[in-house]
C-alpha cells in the first residue's frame, strides 16, 4: 500500500520506518530539511533502539524516502495520509492544535478524496469537526489511530503492541486501515474516532495516575520511616494491582505523560467534568522535583557556591528525549540555589545544551561529572550507570553521597561500600526493614 507519513518525529520516524518492514511504500515528509537530507543518507537524528538498522534496511530494499515537499510526497495518491505532527500544550494546558492545522489544510489541498487521512497525533475527543473543515473538502474521511509507543522501545512496540486502536467514520477506512497491520500479531479494535482519541488521553493518564499515587506514598514513606521499594514490591505483588509503573521517583516527564494529562484535565474543566482528580495527578508531579531538592538541601545545607555531580538528563533510559524532564527541573532548581553543577549522560547532552546552555559545565565521562562534587544526583536510570566503579566513584567524590532520584541504584551494595544514599522514602536497611 501506498503511505505517506507527516512529521518525522518520535511516532512519525517509528510509523514509517515501520510501515515499509511491514512492505508498504512509504514516503515520509518534514519540514526539517537537515533531518530529511540525514533520513535519506540513512542517519537518525534521534536516539531510538533497532531504529537505524531497520532504516537502513528498508531505505536499501527501496521502500523508504524522506521529502520536504508535500506535493510531491502525495502525487502518487497514496491510500493513507498519516499525520504524526507534535501537539504541544498551550499555557493554559490545553492541547496546541496548530501544527495538525497547518498539515490538514495543506493535505486537504492536494490530496484526491479517496485517501484516507489518519491522526496518529494525539489530539483531543471533540476536534473531528475542525479538522474536516481544516481539511475542507467533505469528501476526505478522517481516522483517528493513537500511538501507544514508548520511547525508547518504540520499534518494539509498534511490531508488538497490546492492541492496534482504530477509529473510523465508515467501514471502508476501517477495511484499508486494518489491512494496513497485516503482519501484526495484536487485536484490532475498531470504535469511533472520538472513542480511539479519548483512549488515548485516558491511557496515558492513567499511567500519569499510576506514578503520582506511588510518588505521593513516597512522601509519607519519607516522613514515617517506611522503605518505598518494599512498599512498591508488595503492593504490586497483588495480581489485582501489578507492578508495572509503580516506581516512585522525583516525578515523571517525557512528551507525552505530562501534557495528555494535562489536556484531558482542561478538556474536563471545558465540557464541565470537574476533574479533580486529573488535577490532583498534576499537582503532584509538579511537586516532586521541588520535593526532591528540599531533601537535598536538608542533608547537604546551604548550596550555594557548592558543586554537585548529576548522571541523566533524558526524562527515561533509552531516549535522548529531554522534555519536561524532571533531571532539567531539578537542575534548574539546583541553579537557583546558587549551586555548581556539573551533567553528563550517555545520550542527550545535546539536546540538554539547547535547554541549559551555559548554565552547567558538560562533562565527558560519568566519572568526570563525579569529580570533585559533594554529592551526586542519579537522575536518569541508565543501565550503564549500573556498571560503573563504585569505588572510583568513592574516591572523585569530595563526599560519598548520593541522591537516587529514579531509585534504581543497587542501595544495599552502596550502603555497604560506605555512601550515604538518600531519594524520596529510601531508607537504610536498619533504619526501615527491607525486603
Ligand atoms: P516530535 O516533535 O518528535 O516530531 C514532530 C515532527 O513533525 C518534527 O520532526 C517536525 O519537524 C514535524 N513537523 C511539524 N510540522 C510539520 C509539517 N507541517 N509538515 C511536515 N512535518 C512537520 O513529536 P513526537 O514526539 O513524534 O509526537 C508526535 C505526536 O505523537 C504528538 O501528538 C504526541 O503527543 C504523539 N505521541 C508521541 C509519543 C512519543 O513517545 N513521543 C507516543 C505516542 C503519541
Amino acid at each position: 500500500m501506498k503511505i505517506v507519513v507527516i512529521g518525522t518525529g518520535y511516532v512519525g520516524l517509528a510509523q514509517g520506518v515501520c510501515l515499509a518492514h511491514l512492505g508498504h511504500d512509504v514516503i515520509c515528509v518534514d519540514l526539517d530539511v537537515a533531518k530529511v537530507d540525514a533520513l535519506n543518507r540513512g542517519e537518525v537524528p534521534i536516539f531510538e533502539r533497532d531504529l537505524p538498522e531497520l532504516l537502513h534496511e528498508n531505505l536499501l530494499a527501496g521502500r523508504i524516502t524522506f521529502t520536504n515537499d508535500l506535493a510531491e510526497a502525495v502525487a502518487d495518491n497514496p491510500a493513507v495520509v498519516f499525520v504524526c505532527v507534535q501537539t504541544p500544550q498551550h499555557d493554559d494546558g490545553s492541547c496546541d492544535l496548530s501544527y495538525i492545522e497547518r498539515v490538514l489544510r495543506d493535505v486537504g489541498a492536494k490530496i484526491k478524496a479517496d485517501t484516507i487521512v489518519v491522526v496518529k497525533s494525539t489530539v483531543p475527543p471533540g476536534t473531528r469537526t475542525v479538522m474536516h473543515e481544516w481539511l475542507n473538502n467533505p469528501e476526505i474521511e478522517l481516522a483517528a489511530n493513537p500511538e501507544f509507543l514508548r520511547q525508547g522501545t518504540s520499534i518494539q512496540d509498534f511490531l508488538h503492541p497490546d492492541r492496534i486502536v482504530i477509529g473510523v467514520e465508515s467501514e471502508r477506512a476501517a477495511q484499508v486501515l486494518e489491512s494496513l497491520y497485516v503482519g501484526i500479531e495484536a487485536p484490532i479494535f475498531i470504535v469511533s474516532v472520538e472513542t480511539a482519541q479519548l483512549t488515548k488521553y485516558a491511557a496515558n493518564s492513567m499511567l500519569a495516575s499510576r506514578l503520582s499515587f506511588i510518588n505521593e506514598i513516597a512522601k509519607i514513606a519519607d516522613l514515617v520511616g517506611a522503605d518505598i521499594k518494599s512498599v512498591e514490591k508488595l503492593v504490586g505483588l497483588d495480581h489485582r494491582i501489578g507492578e508495572k509503573f509503580l516506581r516512585s521517583s522525583a516525578g515523571f516527564g517525557g512528551g507525552c505523560l505530562p501534557k495528555d494529562t494535562l489536556a484531558l484535565c482542561h478538556l474536563g474543566q471545558t465540557v464541565g467534568s470537574e476533574p479533580i482528580f486529573l488535577q490532583s495527578i498534576i499537582e503532584v508531579n509538579d511537586n516532586q522535583p521541588r520535593w526532591f531538592v528540599r531533601k537535598i538541601e536538608k542533608i547537604l545545607g546551604n548550596l550555594d557556591g557548592q558543586q554537585v555531580g548529576v548522571w541523566g538528563l533524558s526524562f527515561n533510559q533509552g531516549t535522548d528525549d529531554v522534555r519536561y524532564s524532571p533531571a532539567i527541573r531539578i537542575i534548574e532548581e539546583l541553579l537557583e540555589r546558587g549551586a555548581k553543577v556539573v551533567v553528563y549522560d550517555p545520550q542527550a547532552m545535546e539536546k540538554a545544551k539547547q535547554v541549559l546552555g551555559q548554565d552547567v559545565m558538560y562533562a565527558a565521562s560519568a566519572i568526570e561529572a563525579a569529580r570533585g562534587a559533594v554529592a551526586l544526583f542519579t537522575l536518569t536510570e541508565w543501565p550503564q550507570f549500573l556498571e560503573v566503579d563504585w569505588l572510583e566513584v568513592k574516591q572523585v567524590l569530595s563526599r560519598p553521597i548520593i541522591f537516587d532520584a529514579k531509585h534504581f541504584l543497587p542501595h544495599q551494595e552502596l550502603w555497604e561500600a560506605g555512601f550515604e544514599v538518600h531519594g524520596i522514602g529510601l531508607w537504610r536497611p536498619e533504619d526501615s526493614r527491607q525486603l
